[in-house]
């Protein structure tokens, strides 16, 4: 998008560009970017009220010349300087130089530069200069993490490594182990369409919207719907340059001559993959992933539950059919409110009042749709031979049905364009683009995760629900609530949708999220994942025996560290250089990203 065009251009297309949409969805990006090029009315540029943000410790001409002295030896046109308007683009073509979902001002979560490293050596280098000149990297993969900070850094004025653009290639597909070894730059789409195109018999587990990096999504600990819906536990091998420079590999890649490195993700000793995920200790070049073999068929399947309260039970009948294997994938629970706004329709063609959809409006609407009155839905899907899935669908059934009021709906009665069958895709290993639609319940969509994790347990769910709704109600959002049901575990993803247009709205909906995170961990129950301005505040809800948690990590990351160069407060580990000096946002939440500068280079070791 931007603001002389008059009507939206064509999106990024795969294998043109790395990062683009596959030409088989091309029309739903076309259509989603016009939804929302139609219901946006913030600026498509805004203007800098600030100048260039110069990370903090450094001065701007010697900041500028550093940054000149590192294009001379990437390449001018590898290193871009972040002064222009700021574009905030859309989910297929993201900026790379602020949160284009913010919450506080876009100036706050802005970069200085973003660089664009070609090969491991160049990574190297990048990470020696920033040691040099001491200044804050923040690596990304694709930067496509919308919801929870895109490709922005957390400490205003970063630079930006954005090491998909030119590192992003599918360096090994191996059909017989069903493995493969991908790049940063790797997208679920490009995957899936490179194991098409050479005709092999393997999956591609994929989050909601595919367009993400396959890396990135994994160090998030991201979730997708096939049995393999844990892609850090599908992950196998990493390839890391540290803070300080050094490369090395993890499990079997430290073995010279091993071909075990995509098949046995331990090695010998300890794990340290582990410490390279939702942290900031270390750049990923390569990571290795297991596929899973094409099952012979799958069948998605859909349950509507009638009243709200039904969901303690509905998570009930879920636990031992899951634990046991007869319930296969990673399900979604969804809240009936969702049903109508992933049709890409906008709020007010179904209420026009403030505060959230009262229930009995939403039933109405419900009521001319194809699945009827309903409060919750599961999405579920069984995998292999028509013979083996009928076997577990009979039970599922059966177990269903004894929640009074369930319902399954015959998917030959819903519609082509009914979201069933883009759940359907994703649950076969087929990245779809879908999901994206509920962006235009409102102006200027943007949207945020609050995503806590509980036990599936019906009383553990129901705690969760009422703390979010109370919330969702107080501050006048509608609540677009998901489980995503793992093996022992339920992801609880609400998905606050709001207009990023509005200051306002953004101040509504952080008071939402850090009550929601706030309350959530006075009952015992944490995020698995969150947008950059809450980390400090979810890092320090997982504060057992004083905080012991942080302090291991504090001390990794001063061990492998020491200068704080590499995304530091990155989910809430702070370098010492940065410690103690008001960094860290709390539950009250404040008006500036950044704390008091950072301690003076004179005691730092430059490398
Ligand atoms: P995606 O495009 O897959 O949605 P991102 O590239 O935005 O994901 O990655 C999500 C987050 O994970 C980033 O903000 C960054 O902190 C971290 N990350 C991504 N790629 C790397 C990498 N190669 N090395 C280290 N950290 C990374």
């Amino acid at each position: 998008m931007s603001t002389s065009a008059t009507s939206p251009s064509t999106p990024p297309v795969y294998p043109a560009a790395y990062s683009g949409i596959p030409e088989r969805l091309l029309h739903k990006a076309v259509r989603e970017k016009s939804r929302l090029w139609e219901n946006q009315s913030k600026e498509f540029q805004t203007p800098r009220k600030r100048g260039l943000a110069v990370p903090a410790g450094i001065g701007r001409t010697e900041f500028v010349k550093a940054l000149d002295e590192l294009s001379q030896s990437l390449g001018k046109d590898h290193v871009v300087l972040n002064d222009q308007p700021l574009e905030d683009g859309w989910y297929m073509e993201h900026p790379n130089t602020h949160d284009a979902f913010m919450i506080m001002d876009e100036e706050e979560t802005v970069s200085s530069a973003c660089v664009y490293p070609g090969s491991v050596p160049e990574v190297q280098l990048v990470v020696a200069w920033a040691n040099k000149h001491l200044v804050p990297l923040y690596p990304i993969s694709m930067g496509r993490n919308l919801g929870y900070g895109g490709a922005a850094p957390r400490v205003r004025g970063s630079v930006i490594v954005d090491m998909g653009k030119r590192m992003n290639k599918i360096l090994d597909i191996n059909p017989d182990d069903c493995t493969c070894l991908v790049e940063p730059g790797v997208s679920f789409y490009a995957l899936y369409e490179e194991i098409q195109k050479r005709g092999y018999k393997i999956w591609v587990d994929t989050p909601d919207l595919g367009g993400g990096s396959i890396i990135g999504n994994t160090l998030e600990h991201g979730v997708g719907y096939t049995p393999y819906g844990d892609h850090w536990g599908a992950h196998s091998g990493l390839e890391v340059v540290l803070p300080t420079g050094e490369l090395f590999r993890t499990g079997m890649g430290a073995l010279p001559g091993s071909d075990a490195w995509q098949t046995f993700p331990y090695g010998f000793g300890p794990v340290s993959d582990g410490i390279f995920s939702q942290s900031n200790f270390g750049i990923v070049t390569k990571m290795g992933m297991a596929l899973m073999p094409d099952p012979g068929g799958c069948e998605t399947f859909l349950y509507t539950f009638q009243h709200e309260d039904d969901l303690l039970l509905l998570v009930d009948t879920v636990r031992p059919l899951r634990i046991a294997n007869i319930l296969e994938n990673v399900a979604q629970i969804r809240h009936a409110t969702i049903e109508i706004a992933v049709s890409g329709k906008r709020r007010t063609e179904f209420y026009d009042g403030t505060g959230p959809i009262p229930a009995e409006v939403l039933q109405g609407h419900l009521e001319k749709t194809p699945i009827g009155r309903c409060n919750w839905v599961y999405y579920g899907t069984q995998y292999g031979p028509e013979k083996i899935r009928k076997y577990k669908l009979d039970i599922i059934h059966q177990e269903f049905m004894k929640i009074p009021g369930a319902k399954r709906i015959d998917p030959q009665s819903l519609p082509k364009d009914h979201y069933f069958w883009s759940r359907a895709k994703i649950a076969g290993g087929q990245p779809d683009f879908e999901e994206l639609s509920y962006l235009n319940w409102v102006p200027n969509g943007g949207h945020l995760g609050f995503s806590p994790v509980s036990p599936t347990r019906g009383s553990d769910v129901l705690k969760l629900w009422k703390i979010a709704k109370e919330r969702h109600d107080q501050y006048g959002i509608d609540l677009f609530m998901t489980f995503c049901v793992g093996l022992r575990e339920l992801h609880m993803i609400n998905l606050v949708v709001y207009d990023r247009g509005s200051p306002e709205r953004r101040k509504a909906v952080e008071k939402c999220m850090r009550s929601m995170i706030d309350d959530a961990a006075k009952s015992g129950y944490g995020e698995y994942r969150t947008h950059l301005l809450f980390q400090d505040q979810v890092a320090r809800t997982y504060n057992w025996n004083d905080n012991a948690l942080m302090k291991f990590n504090e001390k990794l990351k001063d061990a492998l560290d020491p200068n704080g160069i590499l995304a530091p407060g990155r989910c809430g580990i702070w370098p010492e250089r940065y410690r103690g000096r008001g960094w860290e946002i709390g539950k009250d939440g404040r008006e500036t990203s950044e704390g008091q500068g950072v301690r003076p280079p004179a005691g730092s070791t430059r490398l």
